[in-house]
């Protein structure tokens, strides 16, 4: 099996490294911070002090790092990956951050004859830790191809969305939606409980009727209604606040470029903007259940 380096093993970064290292991958993990990366130094595999370190003897170089700004200061510049890597290196990014940051590395990448494709994902820490994640992929038809065959060991669908920076485009838009449909979850169970409804029995309902949704299924918002949830653990994340209003900023963003109109992502958007600023942005973004709740109870 080919070298992997893996780089950001943060909410998501950790559980798709492990499943690497399942595959039997050999794997060089690198984090700035290093308590992510003891676990892999049980598993065997090689925990590296710097990215220059991490990508020795690799094939391929896969990052998941929070935002395009750290994108763009791993991959650009003269310690960047694109200077340290040949151009027989396969460089991933499956981070989700802005297409036009994407594709500026893109750029510089076939620039030096280097496959980099971006590959941002969906499925959550859960379908993160299962290896069912989707992958949305932004590349040439050689990048996919070449990408395909290590993502389909951390995830169950891997979609070609179209050329550099179309993968994060479509995962922005799939973003904007779970931020519209989390927020909405969040208020309809608010207002049954309010109204004497048991928010299981109300959640059963809907489950099995018009207004089911991925929120309401696997990620009920509401603690106690499903164990596995982060709900049901304080909202220790799972997919963080401040994460999610940098997805839904990056949707404002584009539907600014394209003069599109977005009333309900702009919505979420706020909304998830006054819970950050309420000092929620390390709890799961389902903690957005709470904001309702305490307007209620004023
Ligand atoms: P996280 O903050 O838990 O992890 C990010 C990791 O990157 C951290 O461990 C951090 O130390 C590391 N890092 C930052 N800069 C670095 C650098 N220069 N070198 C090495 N490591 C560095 O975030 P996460 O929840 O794992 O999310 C990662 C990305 O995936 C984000 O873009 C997020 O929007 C996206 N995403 C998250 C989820 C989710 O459910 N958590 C789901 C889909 C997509």
């Amino acid at each position: 099996m080919s070298t992997i380096a893996f780089i950001g093993l943060g909410n998501m970064g950790s559980p798709m490294a492990m499943n690497l290292v399942t595959a039997d991958y050999s794997l060089r993990v690198f984090d700035l911070d290093p308590s992510t990366t003891q676990p892999f130094e049980q598993k065997g595999a090689k925990v590296a002090d710097s990215i220059e370190d991490a990508i020795k003897g690799a094939q391929v170089v896969i990052t998941m790092l929070p935002a395009g700004q750290h994108v763009r200061s791993v991959y650009l510049g003269d310690t960047g990956l694109l200077n340290l890597v040949n151009n027989e290196t396969l460089l991933i990014d499956s981070s989700t951050i802005d297409p036009e940051s994407a594709k500026v590395v893109a750029d510089e990448a076939s620039k030096k004859g280097i496959d980099f494709v971006d590959a941002p994902v969906s499925g959550g820490v859960a379908g993160a830790k299962a290896g069912t994640l989707t992958f949305i992929v932004g590349g040439t038809d050689m990048g996919f191809e070449r990408a395909q065959s290590v993502l389909k060991h951390m995830g169950k669908n891997v979609f070609h969305a179209g050329q550099a920076g179309a993968g994060q485009m479509a995962k922005i838009c799939n973003n904007m939606m779970l931020g519209i449909l989390m927020s909405g979850t969040c208020e309809a169970l608010n207002l049954g409980i309010e109204n004497g409804l048991d928010p299981k029995v109300l959640s059963d309902i809907m489950l099995q009727s018009s207004g089911r949704n991925w929120a309401l299924e696997l990620y009920n918002p509401c603690p106690g209604v499903m164990d596995t949830a982060p709900a049901s653990n304080q909202y220790q994340p799972g997919f963080m606040t401040k994460l999610m209003l940098k997805d839904l900023g990056l949707g404002m963003d584009a539907a600014a470029q394209s003069q599109s109109a977005t009333p309900m992502g702009a919505l979420a958007r706020n909304l998830y903007a006054l819970h950050n600023a309420n000092g929620n942005g390390e709890l799961d973004f389902s903690s957005m259940f709470e904001f309702y709740q305490r307007q209620s109870n004023r």
